[in-house]
């Protein structure tokens, strides 16, 4: 039997307040060399790398590149960390992304630009009402989103990231083990179809990815039938159906590089751009249509607590050593075990490969 939905005593969950996109002042090509000159001078005498998700500014992607550290979607960001020789991780993202490099690396300073940069789906995973749900469900696995809070990870069994999400739900599956689902509905469904896996789902959803608009997106496949159309899980079912690639950002980026295709619709957070057109110069990316359509976005494909994260305010916490994330050793502890649990199938799943 495959339980599809979620609590039927409906959860009333935290209503999400949407930032506006923060605006940064702007600054010419002599003065980004100079503050991105300050940084690197400060991030070695600090013994500090940067580590910056795919979503975050073209600046700071390229910055952290240029010192020695990482521009990755969270599993690789978590991974690079606990490598990375760094006594400081200056971790731009969101703050579960910092709170998961503290977990992994507890001995190590982790700074972010930026410590009221959140995400919709922490933010709509109370870890109170999270732990009250799995208490209602104790014979199912529960596997969460790395997008959730180090309280929710430690109630876990799993902790999964959108490029292992399937391949670790296939694993359980055949193990025979029904799976309770946080905090991303969409991702949870679209993992359920093809691993089908007995599931039941918290319901959360990205405020960004939820926006793109599927009719909107067939109009614009009509006018461009060569182009190939790259969707993230986090987005609804009717608009991964007209996907010809559904994936994690690096799963996106790939089909970039790989596909034969010159145009590319790609539903996911802007941001992503930037490594898209440095990798294939020559490919024409167009982004998938928001509810900003003709109407009202609140993100319009750009996540407002990505856009916290800025050349200015990483400056500013090097030179002040504020916005530290802080997780309690024992709390660590015990949030480390599914993080821990997806980074040993991860390299176990390579190795095989
Ligand atoms: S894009 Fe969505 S999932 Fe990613 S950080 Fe922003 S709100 Fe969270």
């Amino acid at each position: 039997m495959t339980t599809q939905g979620t609590d039927p005593e409906q959860l009333s969950l935290p209503k999400i307040v949407v930032p506006p996109h923060p605006v940064w002042p702007e600054l010419n090509e002599k003065e980004t060399r100079a503050l991105k000159d300050r940084i690197k001078k400060l991030l070695k005498e600090q013994n500090g790398v940067l580590v910056a998700h795919y979503y975050t500014s073209g600046a700071l992607q390229d910055l952290a590149e240029e010192t020695g550290g990482c521009v990755a979607d969270s599993l690789e960001m978590a991974r690079f960390g606990t490598e990375h020789k760094a006594e400081t991780l200056v971790v731009a993202g969101v703050r579960f992304m910092g709170e998961t490099s503290k977990i992994l690396n507890n001995e190590k300073r982790v700074l972010m630009p930026d410590l009221a940069a959140t995400c919709s789906l922490d933010e709509g995973c109370p870890h109170e009402l999270f732990s009250s749900f799995c208490d209602k469900y104790p014979d199912y696995t529960v596997v969460v989103y790395a997008n959730t809070s180090a309280e929710v990870k430690a109630r876990s069994d799993w902790v999964v990231t959108s490029g292992i999400a399937l391949p670790i739900i296939k694993h359980l599956a055949e193990k025979g083990e029904k799976i309770l689902w946080g905090p991303d509905k969409h991702l949870g469904r679209y993992v359920q179809k093809l691993s089908g896996a007995e599931m039941i789902f918290w319901p959360g959803s990205c405020v960004v990815h939820e926006e793109f608009r599927s009719v909107a997106l067939e109009r614009l496949k009509k006018l461009h039938p060569e182009a190939a159309v790259l969707v993230h899980p986090e987005s609804t079912e009717a608009v991964i159906e007209l996907a010809d690639v559904v994936g994690s950002t690096t799963a996106l980026i790939k089909a970039v590089t790989d596909m034969p295709n010159r145009e590319f619709i790609v539903a996911t957070d802007a941001g992503i751009f930037n490594k898209m057109r440095q990798l294939a110069p020559g490919k024409i990316l167009m982004e998938a249509p928001t509810v900003g359509e003709g109407a009202t976005c609140q993100s319009c494909a750009n996540c407002p607590w990505m856009g916290m994260n800025s050349l200015q305010n990483l400056e500013e916490v090097l030179k002040t050593g504020k916005n530290e994330i802080k997780v309690s050793s024992e709390l660590a502890l015990k949030a480390r075990i599914p993080i821990r649990r997806m980074l040993d199938f991860a390299k176990t799943m390579q190795k095989n490969n």
